[in-house]
């Protein structure tokens, strides 16, 4: 049917009804969603249990590797506490962790002639030990492939320092990490390809300290083992400034890295019933396993008294969910990830519908917002959230990277979100004896789990 001239007033009048109830409607789910994240952050911000949570983790309970009592500790610890704050249901889920411990503290010297000085190092996770003092001439490269320019005749017998800094021009400093962690990874497979009897690696971190870094490295088959350590910012340059002025510098080092068997420890999984679409899960984790230096802190006790606190925040308000919320305190993410490719496993065996993830494992700094694996439609939603949070000082909504225990979940249908906050001085603590607790602001810790229980909200509702 064409429309006349008299049809127009209706149809304009239809139009503007319509747009109007629109607006009305989602006028109105704005208005009650900006109560709701209101009602959140005030919980949260005079009631959360977060920073006194992840002192007795860090204090009483201490660093957390896989394998290790400290770990056994934290798990049940996280078991009780979520039960406590009234959790329907908490359970362990077994996992396969490797295990591998340091020994007696490592040491290590710096020779220029005569002199020797102390340099501080630490084996990176899954180094063999030194078996004994190895001594032998440094040689210094910035890039994996400058041995194979060098060529065997230059490596051989040596301990090969890899000193290539984080790039300091990049403002995300976890895409920094990310362009420098080829060293730590894979540094001493490479230097043993040429016949090198030791690597050290120049800490990731932007920090010029005398903290050595630590973290998970990987032997490549059919290559000799050799052992491998962090350095210090300072030692790796001390080092650096005698090669330039064409000393000879030698390293001693002693470790006393040993690997055992695998062995089973679990991820402790806690819910909220949801009371309309009980078997669509939303999993809002971090990972309880740390490394064996420092306190794990910011990395990542930090997620997981969050995580913890969502939950506590979600029942402070008797809030029902519609889904049913899981809190996930993942275990061995540092070295290995098997308690997030478990839960994946478990899930996709039992047809667990999971509709979304999110994991803080950036540290517990000002929350700025969420990054996301997921559709555009996904995308667009964050955006709007985003924008309900912006006076809370979230205002980041990006596509990225989400987290490396979630990421196992990941298909087409899951949304899948990282918590961003400010990671400035996030690399500056991690996986060294500077991630302690008096590092974490009470404050910051707060607003990123409010932010993290907001988004749940918001996930619910959807
Ligand atoms: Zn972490």
């Amino acid at each position: 049917m064409a429309l006349g001239c008299n049809d127009l007033p209706m149809r304009l009048t239809f139009t503007l009804l319509f747009a109007f109830g629109v607006f009305l409607s989602s006028g109105q789910q704005m208005n009650q969603d900006s109560a709701m994240v209101r009602q959140i952050y005030d919980e949260v911000l005079a009631n959360a249990e977060a920073h006194d949570n992840l002192h007795y983790l860090c204090k009483e309970i201490g660093h957390r590797l896989s394998g290790s009592p400290q770990l056994e500790n934290a798990i049940y610890w996280g078991k009780e506490l979520l039960e406590n704050y009234g959790a329907d249901n908490v359970f362990l889920q077994p996992v396969m962790v490797p295990k591998w411990t340091r020994g007696e503290q490592e040491t290590a010297h710096m020779h220029v002639g005569e002199e020797a000085e102390r340099i501080r190092i630490t084996a990176l996770g899954g180094s063999i030990g030194t078996g004994g003092t190895i001594k032998a001439p440094v040689i210094e490269v910035k890039y994996l492939e400058d041995l194979d320019t060098l060529g065997r005749e230059a490596v051989e017998g040596k301990i090969v320092l890899f000193n290539r800094p984080m790039d300091p021009l990049l403002i995300n400093t976890g895409m920094a990490y990310g362009g420098a962690y080829d060293q730590r990874s894979y540094g001493a497979s490479k230097a043993a390809e040429y016949g090198a009897v030791g690597a050290l690696v120049r800490s990731l971190t932007h920090a010029v300290d005398t903290f050595p870094h630590t973290g998970a490295m990987r032997y490549q088959e059919d290559i000799p083992r050799i052992p491998a350590a962090g350095i210090s910012t300072v030692d790796a340059r001390k080092i650096k400034l005698a090669l330039k002025e064409g000393k000879e510098v030698e390293v001693s080092m002693n470790m006393n890295c040993v690997a055992y068997d695998d062995v089973e420890q679990f991820n402790v999984i806690a819910e909220i019933k949801g009371s309309e679409f009980p078997d669509e899960y939303i999993v809002v984790g971090g990972h309880l396993d740390s490394w064996d230096i420092g306190e794990g802190a910011h990395d990542d006790g930090a997620g997981i008294v969050q995580s913890i606190e969502v939950l506590r925040t979600l029942k402070a308000l008797n809030y029902t969910p519609k889904r049913t919320i899981r809190v996930v305190l993942f275990i061995n993410e540092e070295n290995g990830n098997n308690g997030g490719k478990t839960y994946a496993a478990v899930a996709k065996d039992q047809s667990d519908f999971h509709f979304a993830a999110i994991e803080s494992d950036s540290g517990g700094f000002s929350p700025r917002g969420f990054s996301i694996e997921g559709d555009d439609e996904g995308y667009d939603s964050l955006k709007e959230w985003v924008g309900v949070l912006e006076p809370y000082g979230i205002h980041v909504a990006r596509r990225g990277w989400s987290g490396v225990d979630i990421r196992p979940l990941k298909n087409d249908e899951v949304l899948l979100f990282g918590l961003v906050p400010d990671n400035q001085r996030y690399f500056d603590y991690h996986h060294s004896n500077n991630d302690i607790w008096e590092n974490v602001n009470r404050r910051e810790l707060h607003l990123g789990a409010a932010s993290m229980a907001s988004l749940v909200y918001f996930l619910d509702n959807l």
